[in-house]
């Protein structure tokens, strides 16, 4: 940052909201900065958990970035049978998700999880959170009945390139905590899937609904 002494900037801590802030002193690693006042009360981003199959480097940071500002609350990398599974830095992922929370004024910052395959991950779940897969197969509910009533918790899981395998298919129709969805009829690039499926939710059950500034 080529912020200097008295400068002023926003930080936010993850709790308690967003603050400004005045730079006091500058050493090379660290800034001790004062805080003037607080700018916005915390609001954190409604409970839904992003499942994606990573793909290559620079679509894999899209989606990072669009989920972040799309609202997700937890980002899962899920290794499917079709998912290069060298692909998976969860370091790179937080930084990412740092940046992206920062660029768009969220006052959380989304857990990234290490990565899991997709079977570990389905054992593994509280069936207190619906998860909706996105099902390029034509079979799936249409995304505005599926998502009307999708209130959080939720999770939405999308494919790899390579789509998702029959086996996982059926394994996914078959659990009680699963909804398959439908995005249209075209088949969408899994980033276009990721950035489509949170904007229609977002729409229909998130933080989009009704949303008004307060005055
Ligand atoms: N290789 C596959 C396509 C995979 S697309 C094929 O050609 O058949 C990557 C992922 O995006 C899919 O696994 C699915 O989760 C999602 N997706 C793409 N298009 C979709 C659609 N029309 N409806 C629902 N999900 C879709």
């Amino acid at each position: 940052m080529k912020l200097k002494v008295d400068d002023i900037f926003f930080g936010f801590d993850g709790t308690s909201g967003e603050y400004e802030l005045q730079i006091v002193k500058q050493g090379k690693k660290h800034i001790e900065a004062k805080v003037t006042q607080k700018r916005r009360d915390f609001e954190s981003s409604p409970d839904v958990w992003l499942l994606f199959a990573p793909v290559k480097k620079d679509q894999t940071d899209f989606i990072i970035q669009k989920a972040v500002e799309l609202g997700v609350s937890e980002l899962i990398p899920t290794i499917t049978r079709y998912t290069n599974s060298d692909r998976t830095k969860t370091e790179r992922f937080v930084a990412q998700s740092i940046e992206a929370a920062e660029q768009c004024r969220r006052l959380d910052i989304p857990k990234v999880a290490s990565a899991k395959p997709l079977s570990e991950i389905l054992s593994n779940w509280d069936r207190g959170r619906h998860l909706y897969y996105m099902d390029e197969s034509r079979t799936g509910t249409p995304v505005r009945e599926a998502f009307s009533q999708a209130v959080a918790p939720i999770a939405i899981l999308v494919g790899p390139e390579g789509g998702f395998s029959e086996e996982e298919l059926k394994l996914l129709r078959q659990l009680d905590f699963t909804t398959g969805v439908t995005l249209g009829p075209r088949i969408l690039r899994a980033e276009t899937a990721v950035v489509s499926a949170l904007s229609c939710w977002q729409a229909l059950s998130g933080d989009w609904v009704n949303y008004k500034e307060q005055s």
